[in-house]
């Protein structure tokens, strides 16, 4: 435990880089305040003996005038020390939620199907902040406990070593209770928030699925299956406030034990003549302002076992590799002609039992529209996702213009192969902003032809707010085919060489389908074309056409050699037979009509 949690710390503590000095104030602010408050206690001693006892208004403004230059002087460090410690924490808070941030939008698609997106948010929220408890607040808070502590701790010995030592003797309690605690709180602490992450990730599916919910009265099992989470973290939150209320009791009354025996000790001494009340009472003060510190100390180690707990949930998301990286050697960017390769490419998903692709070779010219088509699940979208090198394959190279892409700097390949995935992708803006992010810093009169070419102007300017109309991911104020047509004016803008368009029919309605195709003619014009497709429309247009199936090339040809030669793709191109149940008595009899 204590290992995890120094590991945890020495991996998380580069990120306060640039904050160390101010960690250094802060501390120092600790270390006068804490002066300050024994100069003042002990001054408090003399005021009773001096002033108070005697009735000597002359021996009060001494003490008094000093007592309150110290409490000044007190609440000025304090205020500052507190001020920068809220800075400095919450600046490490954004430094390490921007590098978890970074580190998880490089990471592959497959990272995403296993993580839920309500424990991803979790962790970037919650465990972010834990651990800064570990490392700013942490450090921050130890050391300056300690310092307290030891002040408090010396201005008592001086005072009275003996009674010092046998008040002390009860302090091993603090230690026992924090041990025995501390597992039991950092249990409940992880569970809670994994309850957290389900919650949110219970909530974000629902809504976000909220039309079969209501069509099919789902309410009832929805409410249950978050009512199943709430109740998780109703409990792990129950049990960790229980366990910390009972801790904080426990060290109450052994506080109060403490204060007893000091006040019972002191009588007998102030009666056998061999201390004065205010020392009584300062000693009194000074374990009172000790009991804060040790406190703290002990409390520590809950925040650590907390921290841990986030610490290990932030490191699996850190270990998590991208699965591509910019290669060491970069060639350098070229005008690119469009010449696309796979030679002999082999690819397995990570975690999967069997190969998604088998040794895969084939070449598209520049311009060329080169058709993929096969059943679902047959490894076409893996192709494209290989292709924008969202994967490396296991075996066999992809190549642009002859050179592997794995030469290639990353944004440069991604700046030359446009990608028009199968749902429409929408950033939460303008119509305008989602267009031009084809191409950042493009001209109004750039985005209105890149609009007018992929048929979509006509209905953006109708709209009131036109070109300013906002538009969000999930927002049902344009048709999919209409978000369709926008996310082509997009990759119109981008005008890279190479384009993989993943089933970009799918989804839409045969008139939607119809106003998409002239739009995608146009961008596919004069452009390496990859298409993915079930729908084979376009395919008299193809140079060629391949046919995959479980990962493998079983056809390649134009349409008509293949449909010529009557194998798998004459049988995908076929129409489909109509299926026609006759109302026969024993209800087992289908007819099948071929049309
Ligand atoms: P298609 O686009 O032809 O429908 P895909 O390329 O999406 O097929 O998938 C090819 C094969 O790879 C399928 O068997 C699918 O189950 C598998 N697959 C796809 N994505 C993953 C993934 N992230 N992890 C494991 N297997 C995957």
């Amino acid at each position: 435990m204590l290992g995890e949690a120094r590991e945890a710390f020495r991996r998380f503590w580069p990120l306060t880089r640039g904050d160390r000095a101010w960690l250094g104030v802060i501390i120092a602010c600790v270390v006068v305040s804490a002066l300050a408050e024994t100069a003042a206690i002990l001054l408090f001693a003399e005021l009773t003996d001096h002033a108070l006892k005697a009735g000597s208004l002359s021996a009060f403004w001494g003490p008094a005038g000093a007592w309150l230059g110290a409490a000044a002087l007190a609440a000025l460090v304090g205020y500052l020390g507190n001020s920068l410690a809220t800075w400095t924490a919450e600046r490490f808070v954004l430094r390490l939620r921007a590098a978890v941030f970074r580190h998880v939008q490089d990471l592959p698609p497959h990272f995403f199907q296993q993580h839920r997106q309500g424990d991803l948010v979790e962790r970037l929220t919650g465990d972010v902040e834990s651990i800064e408890h570990l490392v700013v607040s942490g450090v921050v808070g130890a050391v300056s406990a300690a310092f307290a502590a030891v002040f408090y701790a010396t201005a008592a010995f001086w005072l009275r070593w003996d009674l010092a030592l046998a008040t002390f003797v009860l302090a091993p309690f603090f230690l026992l209770a924090a041990r025995h605690f501390s597992g039991r709180i950092e249990q409940a602490a992880r569970d809670g928030r994994v309850a957290d992450g389900a919650i949110t990730s219970v909530v974000e599916e629902s809504l976000g699925n909220v039309v079969l919910t209501q069509a099919y009265n789902r309410q009832g099992d929805e409410e249950k299956r978050l009512d199943r989470e709430a109740r998780a973290w109703l409990r792990a939150s129950v049990r960790g406030t229980r366990l910390g209320e009972m801790y904080e009791q426990f060290v109450e009354v052994v506080e109060t034990l403490c204060v007893l025996v000091v006040i019972g000790l002191g009588v007998w001494e102030i009666s056998a003549g061999r201390m004065t009340l205010g020392q009584l009472l300062a000693f009194a003060a000074f374990l009172g302002y000790l009991y804060p510190p040790v406190r703290n100390l002990g409390r520590l180690g809950l925040t650590v076992t907390a921290a841990t707990a986030g610490a290990r949930r932030i490191g699996e998301i850190l270990d998590a590799e991208p699965a591509v990286t910019d290669p060491a050697d970069p060639v350098p960017p070229w005008p690119v002609h469009g010449w696309v390769g796979f030679h002999d490419v082999s690819f397995r998903y990570p975690g999967a039992r069997g190969a998604s692709l088998r040794s895969v070779g084939f070449t598209a010219q520049p311009g060329e529209l080169v058709l993929i088509t096969g059943a679902s699940g047959a490894g076409k979208s893996t192709l494209a996702k290989l292709l924008t090198r969202f994967y490396d394959p296991a075996a066999g190279v992809i190549t642009l213009d002859g050179v592997p892409l794995t030469d290639l700097p990353l944004h440069f390949l991604r700046e030359q192969v446009a990608l028009l995935p199968q749902q429409t992708l929408i950033l939460n803006g303008t119509i305008r902003e989602n267009i031009a992010c084809g191409r950042p810093g493009a001209t109004g009169t750039e985005i209105e032809q890149a609009a007018r070419d992929a048929a979509a102007h006509d209905f953006i300017a109708a709209l009131p707010d036109g070109y300013d109309t906002l538009i969000a991911p999930g927002t049902a104020a344009l048709s999919g085919g209409q978000l369709q047509r926008i996310a082509i004016a997009r990759a119109m803008l981008r005008a890279a060489p190479v384009l993989v368009l993943d089933e970009p029919t799918a989804g839409l309605d045969a008139v939607a389908a119809r106003q998409v195709v002239q739009p995608l003619r146009r961008l596919m014009s004069g452009r390496t074309t990859i298409m993915i497709t079930h729908d084979l429309s376009l395919a008299p247009d193809a140079d060629r056409i391949l046919v995959v199936d479980h990962g493998r090339l079983v056809e390649t040809g134009t349409h008509e050699e293949l449909l010529a030669r009557g194998g798998a793709y004459a049988r995908l191109a076929e129409p489909l037979p109509v299926v026609v149940t006759a109302p026969a008595p024993t209800g087992d009899d289908t007819v099948i009509l071929r049309w």
